[in-house]
């Protein structure tokens, strides 16, 4: 074939770059024949530039050596044709990655061969190989880094790729582990290398157990390796069916972990300790108050969930104030250890025994409904009390007295008080009893929880107003002094006495409230009513020990000033016996200086000394009127009250006689010496309003008829 029709036939059909060579038959490289135009567009040369020079032209230099390896064999063949990868630089100076086909045609004549290189661009490709590439070289490096066991698995479980951390985790030998091997031969070789705890002495045995069909199915699981080593094993598959295993060394996490487990549970044991610790009295080892608060709220939540009810056993040792004044405070401790062993022999696994306070111990009891246990354990609690005990061979008496309270009867949050009150009333029997908090109680209760909370409104909306019992003169009968006494203004129930309502307002701690009441009201009215009034009679205020500790003096003084007549305040000799701290003392003192007059109130009910009376240099002395009452008819109490009245007499104090009844009474007593007189003789106590009558009306009271 001629080279014009070559030519022709083929050149221009292709829009793919073509050059044609001519390589003579004893020259090393081709000299370029012909471009065509798609040569001349993707390369930037035009056909005078290259036509006439060597290929080389336009072959990169440094691949041209690898292009020429790879082509001079097909020449030396003789193949027709073949291809072969080539870069080209273009006239701009980039490269072109191009495949090159090559067709060979011999020239007869010149014995030369015409080559036509038809090029393909392949840059693209080349570039996307060459990335894939320094990934996979990247990947490889970083698995082969990798310190965790890393392994491909073909589907059919033969090995693919390895890291040496792999390998090293499966045999003794890693440089032998080859590709294709089985996953089931390797883990023989992991078992029989000693690599399995579970596995060893039955290597086998194990192999067949583990290699199941989805040994290598996707997954996560946590395993233990070699004892001290932790694995967390990673399968996953890809798109291929090849199965990835990774296996994180996890030991250092689990042993982390399993330190902080154990760091928890000591804090948590220390704990407890230390609350158990809080829990407990020490002397006896029961619990203390706030367990049994705490026990408390537990059964009542319990509770709440079943039909079991709660029970509290308040127990009170009698006689133990005397074991540990006369025997000593170890005979005591002694006594109350002793105490905490037989309750514990008697109550049950769950009962709970607290000591609350220095003799006093608390069972609480979970029970069913309508159980008689509580009331059996009281029993059985008194009785084994009652026996003695002994110290450094000494006889200890003493003995115990039980309340008890139970659901439903008390509310759960009443079931303290309600013991107490209980075990109240057993001492009020006498030693050695069981007291029980019943329906009476509970109606008791209920009214009295009615009758706080009315005093509290009571207080509020001002009820209290003071009432007036007049005393006179025991000689002239003249009016010389009243007495206020608080009234309750009660809404519904009219005009109420102290004995309705002074109990609860001392157990709720407002009695104070009531006495500033009445002593500002008193004298509010007393002080306009007596101004015009030649002779004012003394005022005289009964007053709790409360009231004079925490007066609000500047008031007080102020009030005192605006009456006219004497002020006084009468306290129950009880008080003077209790209340002996030198703040009372000072108080007292204080008030004295504001000139109120004081009285003792009651007098005889307790057994104040003469010295006492010397110290505390009363203005008065009420004679209480249980020592009154019986004098004409008593020789005995008529010697009682003379000798009274000659204490009087010889410690310059007045002596005041009240709940004088009768004629009879009142002529004894002005005989005896007394100094007033006051009672129902002569009037009963009365509103202002009665008292304005008294005084408009006649001059004295000896007329008055005994009224109540
Ligand atoms: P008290 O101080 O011994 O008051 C005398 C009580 O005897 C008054 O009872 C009075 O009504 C009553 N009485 C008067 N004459 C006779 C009589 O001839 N025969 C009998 N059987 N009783 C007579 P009242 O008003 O019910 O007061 C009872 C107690 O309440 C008072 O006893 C006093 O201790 C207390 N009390 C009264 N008012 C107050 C107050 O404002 N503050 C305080 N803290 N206590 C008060
Ligand atoms: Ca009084
Ligand atoms: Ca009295």
């Amino acid at each position: 074939m001629s080279f014009e029709a070559f030519k022709s036939r083929f050149m221009e059909l292709t829009s793919d770059p073509v050059a044609i060579g001519y390589i003579a038959h004893d020259a090393d490289n081709a000299r370029v024949v012909y471009v065509n135009s798609a040569f001349s567009e993707e390369l930037g040369y035009a056909a005078h530039d290259v036509v006439g020079k060597s290929v080389d032209a336009y072959h990169d230099s440094e691949t041209w050596h690898d292009f020429i390896s790879a082509v001079r064999p097909h020449f030396a063949a003789g193949d027709p044709s073949f291809t072969a990868d080539a870069v080209l630089i273009r006239a701009d100076g980039s490269r072109l990655w191009a495949s090159a086909s090559f067709v060979v045609v011999e020239e007869q004549e010149s014995q030369g061969r015409y080559v036509c290189a038809t090029f393909r661009d392949i840059s693209a490709f080349k570039e996307a190989e060459a990335v894939a590439e320094k990934a996979r070289a990247l990947l490889a490096a970083a698995i082969n880094a990798f310190p965790d066991p890393f392994a491909i698995y073909d589907k059919d479980h033969a090995l693919l790729v390895w890291n040496p951390a792999y390998a090293r985790s499966m045999t003794d030998a890693p440089d032998d582990l080859k590709p294709g091997i089985g996953l089931k031969a390797l883990l023989l070789e992991a078992a029989r290398s000693g690599r399995v705890p579970e596995a060893i002495g039955r290597e086998e045995e194990w192999v067949e157990e583990y290699y199941t069909p989805d040994v290598l199915a996707p997954g996560v699981e946590d395993f233990e390796f070699r004892g001290d080593r932790h694995f967390r094993m990673v399968r996953s598959r890809t798109e291929k069916g090849e199965n990835v295993v990774l296996r994180l060394d996890v030991s250092e996490v689990v042993r982390h972990r399993r330190a902080a487990e154990e760091y928890a549970r000591q804090l948590e044991a220390a704990n407890r300790a230390i609350m158990e610790k809080a829990l407990r009295d020490d002397l006896t080892g029961l619990g203390n108050r706030r367990l049994l608060t705490q026990k408390l709220e537990e059964f009542v939540e319990r509770k709440s969930g079943s039909d079991g009810e709660i029970a509290v056993l308040q127990i009170d040792l009698d006689r133990f104030k005397q074991i540990n004044d006369t025997m000593g405070h170890a005979a005591g401790d002694h006594v109350l250890v002793e105490t905490a062993k037989r309750i514990l022999d008697l109550v049950e696994i769950d009962d709970v025994v607290s000591r609350i306070g220095g003799d006093e111990f608390i069972a609480l009891l979970y029970v069913s409904a309508g159980s008689r246990r509580p009331e059996r354990l009281a029993k059985s609690l008194i009785a084994s009390l009652s026996r003695p005990a002994h110290f450094e061979g000494k006889e200890c008496r003493f003995g115990a007295s039980v309340g008890l309270a139970r659901t439903p009867l008390s509310d759960p949050d009443e079931l303290l008080v309600n013991s107490d009150l209980a075990l109240y009333k057993a001492k009020r029997q006498g030693r050695g009893r069981l007291g029980i908090f019943d329906r009476a109680d509970f109606e008791e209760a209920r009214q009295n929880k009615t009758l706080a909370d009315e005093i509290m409104r009571g207080l509020e909306n001002a009820e209290f107003l003071p009432f007036y019992q007049p005393q006179v003169d025991a000689q002239t009968g003249e009016i010389v002094g009243l007495e206020a006494l608080a009234r309750w203004a009660h809404p519904d129930r009219g005009i109420v006495s102290p004995s309705g309502f002074l109990r609860i307002a001392t157990d709720l701690n407002v009695a104070a409230d009531i006495d500033r009441m009445i002593f500002e009201r008193a004298i509010c009215e007393c002080s306009q009513f007596f101004r015009s009034h030649l002779a004012p009679p003394s005022l005289s205020f009964n007053v709790s020990a409360k009231r004079v500790v925490e007066s609000d003096f500047d008031a007080i003084r102020r009030s005192v000033e605006a009456y006219p007549g004497q002020v006084c305040f009468e306290l129950l000799e009880t008080i003077f016996l209790e209340e002996e701290s030198d703040a009372f003392l000072f108080h007292l003192d204080r008030l004295r200086e504001f000139g109120i007059g004081l009285e003792i109130d009651d007098f005889g009910s307790g057994r104040a000394s003469v010295v006492a009376l010397q110290r505390i240099g009363p203005d008065r002395l009420k004679i209480d009127r249980r020592l009154v009452a019986p004098v004409s008819t008593s020789s005995k109490s008529h010697r009682l009250l003379r000798s009274i009245v000659d204490i009087g007499l010889a410690l310059d104090i007045e002596i005041v006689a009240e709940g004088v009844e009768t004629r009879e009474q009142a002529e004894i007593l002005a005989q005896l010496g007394c100094n007033r007189l006051q009672g129902f003789l002569f009037a009963a106590p009365m509103a202002l309003s009665g008292v304005f009558e008294l005084f408009s009306s006649s001059e004295g009271l000896v007329e008055a008829r005994p009224t109540r």
